[in-house]
């Protein structure tokens, strides 16, 4: 986007920073002098004559990004008194300045104010500037827009649309497969197959961030260099998020019944936070992103999901059922059948079973699909 259009929309986010702020006092006002209660819709209401009052600001821009932020204002004060009703002691909704103030939503979004151009899309919503969007795949514009929703970032503009697909149930397929997500660096599939993760680069993000360190505070060389390596991490994002978009496609495409451990990503990162391992907590946010987009793909599909508790899955062995001690090297040895073999994939295949199991359905087992002989 053109600096133009940033200052255009950094001007758009002073006057709904304005409307959030006013509208926040005026909650708080009624309540304190006269123990009013003030809704959503009163200041719904109240918006069409303040728009009349400022044609310049509130009056020239999309009402459905004014009333974006008036409900966003009704969910913190949901949110307070929820947490209020429930016991806890929630601070009370807060004033925001502009800089925290990153997130435009609109409400209700029309499907046609997105427009296809010869290259990419383009939205305008009233008063705002024109964002231009390249995104990977075309977007199902024949389908209904459910939310718009603009982010700001320091030297980007973001842009999250919503759209209602319709669910497309694919022909049934026989085939089962389980995936071992592991806290190792890849993913394995009981069908043997491997699933690398894009590894970051390390080296290169510590060299920028030691040259950023070296610059002094609020100089622009510096500002220059930490939006160099914002960029490098966004594009490094992107691509993860692709390479987990064609993984999870194929798996959906080639399987009826999906087996999936059942991954505590929540505690799994607050405990690796405490050691300050970036890459592990990352490494689960691509776990994370990949049963996200395994969950509904398979529910459009029309295809099995199964969660299945990771325990012992590492250690037993898939083909006798002996549980043996969990070791450090890469290949499994079953000491009571003398199996030998990866053991990401045994574990896959241990998942894969417990899957079939819990889903009640012996055929997946003994029918259709049989576990691979070693
Ligand atoms: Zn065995």
């Amino acid at each position: 986007m053109s600096k133009g259009g940033l200052r255009r929309l950094d001007w758009v986010r002073s006057i709904l920073n304005r409307l959030y702020n006013s509208a926040l006092e005026e909650r708080k006002k009624a309540w304190e002098s006269k123990q009013l209660g003030v809704t959503l819709y009163d200041q719904i209401k109240g918006l069409t004559a303040q728009r009349k009052d400022d044609p310049e600001g509130l009056g020239s821009l999309a009402v459905r990004a004014e009333r974006g932020m008036l409900t966003r204002l009704e969910r913190a004060f949901k949110a307070y008194f929820r947490r209020h009703q429930a016991g806890e002691k929630p601070g009370y909704p807060r004033f925001r300045p502009i800089a925290r103030m990153e997130t435009i939503d609109i409400v209700d979004p029309k499907t046609t104010m997105v427009k296809k151009r010869a290259r990419g899309y383009a939205i305008r919503p009233k008063g705002f500037p024109t964002i231009r969007l390249f995104p990977s795949r075309p977007l199902p514009t024949e389908c209904s827009l459910k939310a718009l929703r603009i982010v700001r970032k320091p030297n980007r503009v973001y842009v999250d649309l919503t759209y209602e697909v319709e669910k497309e149930p694919l022909p049934k397929c026989d085939s089962a497969v389980g995936i071992d997500l592991g806290v190792r660096k890849r993913a394995m599939l009981s069908t043997g197959e491997r699933v690398e993760r894009n590894s970051r680069d390390w080296p290169e993000i510590r060299r920028q961030q030691r040259a950023i360190s070296r610059c002094k505070k609020g100089s622009g060389t510096r500002r220059k260099r930490v939006g160099r390596l914002v960029a490098m991490r966004h594009r490094e994002g992107v691509r993860n998020r692709n390479a987990c978009h064609r993984v999870t496609t194929e798996i959906v495409r080639n399987h009826g019944l999906i087996a999936v451990e059942e991954l505590d990503v929540k505690g799994m990162t607050t405990k690796w936070l405490t050691k300050k391992s970036l890459n592990r907590e990352i490494l689960s946010q691509t776990w994370g992103l990949l049963r996200i987009q395994l969950r509904y793909k398979a529910e459009w599909a029309g295809r099995e999901l199964v969660d299945v508790d990771p325990k012992y899955t590492s250690q037993d062995c898939h083909r006798c059922g002996a549980r043996n001690k969990p070791g450090r090297s890469e290949t499994y040895r079953c000491a009571a059948c003398d199996l030998r073999m990866d053991r990401d994939h045994n574990a896959a295949l241990n998942i894969l079973r417990a899957g079939a199991v819990a889903l009640g359905s012996v055929t997946w087992v003994n029918g259709p699909y049989v576990l691979p002989e070693q």
